[in-house]
């Protein structure tokens, strides 16, 4: 394993210093004028039943669902699962969202603090090798708040941070040596397109920024002698019909402006969901010709550890 790797997570010494309580407190006072993600609303989530925010999700994060996951990056799945816990509602809402009950419709119900850490240790007691926020962007105050008791109850495993790369910066630094391991979707590089299907024309904008920041927080992916990913960054791509995601701007980027030795899985399950049938241009599943062709300008870009699933 890599030396700058240690064996606990960053996020016991923050706790032992009672920073991890002072971020929680302040990043959840920050709710009554939410920037927590990179739209920035200004609602206020902490007295309004209803606020008026686009992820539309109030003081408490909602939960989908929390499992151990095997479908995962074999570095995270490991042989027990990665421990997911889906948020609902979603601060992008992409028209072709692969999970539209849980992002558009807000399928789940609202969680506590304490219930959120009894999740998170419930994943650890099942095995899990990890714990994996899945959309976590617009709840990151609440899960700040839900490790305190987390890490007082023994929860001691890496945390992933899965999201859709939407996030403000200020909101990254207060995870900085909290996540381990950073997931992000790098989604589209054309503001046009990002803001046709996710109604967010800075996207590239926020997403490179974003990026570096986790990049320069983690560093390159460590995974140890057992196959598990320990610290890094992980960047996800999903390959779309007509190379809406701009696929060969964002291998470019990656391999140029943060590093060669990025560990990306470029993906090509791309199937219409959501609205999508009302978009002509990604009305169909991804063929082979443009899986491959996106793998072969990540490689061109000079990258090379493509995860081979
Ligand atoms: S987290 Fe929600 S309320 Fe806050 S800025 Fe983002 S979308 Fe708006």
């Amino acid at each position: 394993m890599n030396a700058m790797c240690s064996e606990y997570p960053g996020y016991l010494k923050l706790h032992e210093d009672g920073e991890l309580a002072r971020r929680a407190a302040r990043a959840v006072d920050s709710l009554t004028e939410c920037a927590v993600c990179a739209r920035a609303c200004g609602a206020d989530r902490l007295h309004e039943e209803h606020p008026n925010s686009y992820c539309r999700t109030g003081r408490y994060a909602r939960v989908s669902s929390c499992f151990p996951h095997r479908g995962e990056e074999d570095c995270l799945r490991g042989w027990n699962g990665s421990g997911t816990i889906f948020f609902s509602q979603c601060n992008l809402r992409c028209v072709f969202c692969q999970n539209f009950d849980i992002s558009w419709q807000g399928e789940g119900r609202p969680v506590e603090p304490d219930r959120l850490a009894g999740m998170m240790l419930h994943l650890q007691d099942c095995g899990c090798h990890n714990i994996n926020f899945v959309t976590p962007s617009h709840v990151v105050p609440q899960i700040l708040e839900a490790l305190c008791p987390a890490v007082e109850r023994g929860l001691r495993l890496p945390i992933v941070y899965n999201t859709g790369a939407y996030d403000s910066l200020e909101t990254l630094q207060w995870l900085d040596s909290v996540v381990d391991i950073y997931m992000p979707d790098f989604k589209f590089w054309d503001p046009e397109v990002s803001k046709q299907l996710a109604n967010a024309e800075n996207y590239r904008e926020v997403a490179c920024r974003a990026v570096r920041e986790m990049h320069r927080q983690v560093g390159d992916l460590v995974i140890d002698d057992d196959g598990l990913a320990r610290r890094g960054l992980l960047v996800r791509h999903l390959v779309m019909p007509n190379r809406q995601a701009g696929t060969a701007d964002v291998m470019r980027f990656l391999a140029e402006e943060i590093s060669r030795d990025t560990y990306v899985n470029v993906m090509p399950q791309y199937h219409p969901a959501g609205h999508a049938e009302q978009y002509e241009m990604i009305n169909r599943p991804v063929t082979l010709d443009e899986c491959r062709e996106a793998v072969a300008t990540a490689m061109e870009a000079g990258l090379w550890r493509l995860d081979r699933r």
